[in-house]
């Protein structure tokens, strides 16, 4: 007579949403250095089906130019940088991993097609991911211990994520942003790095608190948006103890012509509030590289963010089955 019951609430316990403090085990001190990094990625990887597109309709690109100005910029400033690379796009920037890797940069992972974590079904965010970072780890020699999820969708909606990244053997992730808008952010997570309860430490992305609204800063997007001496203020309004991780996307050096949008590529992933996700990622992409410039120059000196994260950090199982028997 039980046995129905008890699956009933084996069920709800299954569906009842972990808020991300739960899943907190630690803050952590990692100092207060400028972590620079850069997602590696094209304008055509905005929704899913881009790449595809691409090759079929043979689509501009100037991925590999943009990298390599990226590169040349932080060996003009000597900044080490982390590169979240789209591992689908790497075949394309070969030679700008060889620089990555010769001048001393860290190379993370980004996702093999950068799909939407939040729409995605778990087991192929697993397969993504796993794929990704096996596919990276090929091309450059090197262990890849960090990721970022496209659209920073490690959000409520997909908690299941921060297993999933900690079991594809990576030490960190840095896709949390402690913020709420439409797209993404956990508002109650803690802004300084901490360790989860399954060992994988996480960078989040940078806010500031004023007049009672927390406001991102330090990349992308809110780089382009904010006039230059907003994102001074707010950095400088942080939290001094808290580490300031720096992002841009390679495409964001484009010209703002460069969109799926204006080339007239139809997919279904376009349709989704195509006015302001044209707006967000194409705005003031002229003054991107300018800015990000003036950031490294204030902020110095930039180094990678795997730089902070001990490589005593848990692993997973099975990367370490993997090494034992290697
Ligand atoms: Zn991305």
């Amino acid at each position: 007579m039980s046995r129905p019951v008890v699956q009933v609430d084996a069920e709800r316990r299954k569906l009842r949403r972990v808020p991300y403090a739960d899943l907190v085990e630690e803050e952590l001190d990692l100092g207060s250095a400028t972590l620079v990094s850069v997602d590696v990625e094209d304008y055509y990887h905005e929704v899913p089906g881009g790449e595809e597109v691409f090759v079929r309709d043979g689509l501009p690109s100037n991925l590999a130019r943009n990298t390599d100005r990226l590169l040349d910029l932080f060996a003009e400033r000597d900044v080490q940088a982390t590169f979240f690379v789209l591992s689908c796009a790497a075949p394309r920037v070969l030679t700008q991993l060889d620089r990555m890797v010769d001048e001393g940069h860290e190379i993370a992972c980004h996702g093999h097609a950068h799909g939407r974590a939040t729409w995605m079904k778990r087991e192929d965010f697993r397969e993504d991911i796993r794929r990704a970072k096996a596919s990276l780890e090929d091309l450059t020699g090197q262990e890849v211990r960090g990721y970022r999820a496209p659209y920073f969708a490690v959000t409520e909606q997909s908690l299941w994520t921060v297993d999933e990244i900690r079991d594809a053997g990576f030490a960190y992730d840095s896709s949390v942003c402690p913020v709420k808008n439409f797209a993404y952010g956990i508002p109650d997570a803690p802004e300084r790095p901490h360790r989860l309860r399954n060992g994988l430490i996480e960078i989040p992305l940078p806010q500031t608190k004023l007049l009672g609204y927390r406001f991102m800063v330090g990349g992308g997007f809110y780089l382009r948006v904010y006039p230059y001496w907003f994102t001074q203020a707010l950095l400088r309004r942080r939290d001094h103890t808290l580490p300031r991780v720096f992002y841009l996307h390679t495409w964001e050096l484009d010209d703002k012509r460069m969109n799926l949008w204006d080339l007239g590529v139809d997919l279904p992933g376009l349709h989704w509030k195509p006015r302001v996700m044209k707006w967000i990622t194409t705005y003031n992409r002229r003054k991107a590289l300018a800015r990000f410039d003036r950031l490294l120059s204030r902020w110095r000196p930039g180094m990678p963010l795997g730089a902070v994260v001990r490589p005593h950090a848990p692993v997973a199982a099975s990367t370490v089955d993997r090494r034992q028997s290697a």
